[in-house]
């Protein structure tokens, strides 16, 4: 051990981690919309999937509530989260004169585009997704119902059997594992060869990147900690990304105090990243736990730079608000 008396502890810390640029726009606009407007501000679904920035905007005024039907007639805003929201929550709302604004990713209103055009050329679709997730059901909700099919895994694709091949397409979650998604694609072009597909992947930078820096770390390290939620896709993905690529103790925790040190056992490496929604307060919040039982050595492990930007919704954009 180490002069302090604890014992050495490589932290291999992942780039990119943690925030990416739809979240920041959404967690901005609730912001924003909180100190123009004040309390209370309306949120349908958690913004995003971490509980710490829930409290955090909870504290200072916003409202949080899954369907629409919990929020009494108010001239407040109304935010939808970045996940997006079906067609008639926005009909909804609109029956309700709700002053609506719209945090969906601008990436996710991209799959939202695609199915709508799809849908168009009166193609079939399927949607390759976990089926509850609130993405999940926004983007099947933008088409009328029985449009749009769930393909949640590879034996879905094997098995589905759609009305008429040849017009056919598919889009998928933006959150998605890169190489599952792989696998499923292309046993449908197999199965499939006239299926229309997304020009661009629609699984979003954030998630890919992030993954691809697990990756990175995933076969050198004794254990992984994920931080994030539970309900938090892209979060879950990295933790099964480590595990797949032979890293047998990844966790997923969302505070330093559910750190299970008899779980973790010996460890000399540990890998650390965060999911899309995580803030970087709490990656710091669990390393600070590692360096109290721990001599810890941080090294930056750096994939991808990032440098995707969102601008605000309309409504919330501060040199507009001005005007
Ligand atoms: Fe947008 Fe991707 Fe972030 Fe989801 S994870 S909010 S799709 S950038």
């Amino acid at each position: 051990s180490s002069p302090s008396g604890k014992p050495p502890l490589k932290v291999l810390l992942c780039s990119p981690r943690g925030f990416c640029a739809g979240v920041v726009r959404a967690i901005d606009t609730v912001e924003r919309l909180l100190a123009t407007h004040g309390a209370p501000v309306y949120v349908r679904h958690e913004i995003v999937h971490n509980r710490y920035v829930v409290e955090g905007l909870k504290r200072k005024g916003a409202i949080f509530v899954e369907e629409l039907e919990e929020i009494p007639d108010t001239t407040a805003p109304v935010v939808f989260s970045a996940h997006g929201v079906a067609i008639e929550v926005r009909e909804e709302a609109e029956r309700r004169n709700f002053v609506s604004i719209d945090a969906t990713c601008p990436l996710v209103t991209k799959v939202h585009r695609e199915a709508e055009i799809h849908h168009r050329r009166k193609r079939e679709i399927l949607l390759i997704g976990h089926a509850g997730h609130p993405e999940v059901d926004g983007t099947i909700g933008q088409l009328p119902p029985g449009s749009v099919k769930l393909i949640e895994t590879l034996a879905d694709a094997e098995n589905v059997q759609p009305a008429d091949e040849k017009n056919l397409a598919y889009i998928t979650q933006t959150t998605l594992s890169v190489d599952d998604t792989a696998e499923i694609v292309a046993c449908l072009k197999r199965r499939f060869p006239a299926i229309s597909g997304p020009h661009k992947e629609d699984i979003c930078y954030a998630t890919t990147n992030r993954q691809q820096a697990v990756k990175q770390v995933a076969s050198s390290v004794d254990a992984l900690i994920v931080v994030g939620a539970p309900n938090s896709s892209n979060s879950q993905r990295l933790r099964e990304v480590a595990e797949r690529e032979g890293c047998k103790r990844s966790f997923l925790m969302q505070r330093a105090a559910e750190i299970d040190w008899d779980q973790l056992g010996d460890i000399r490496v540990l890998g650390v990243t965060a999911g899309a929604s995580a803030p970087e307060v709490l990656v710091e919040e669990i390393i600070d736990a590692f360096a109290q039982r721990y001599d810890i050595e941080v090294e930056n492990v750096s994939g991808v730079t990032e440098s995707m930007f969102f601008p605000l919704p309309r409504a919330v954009r501060p040199t507009e608000a001005a005007e």
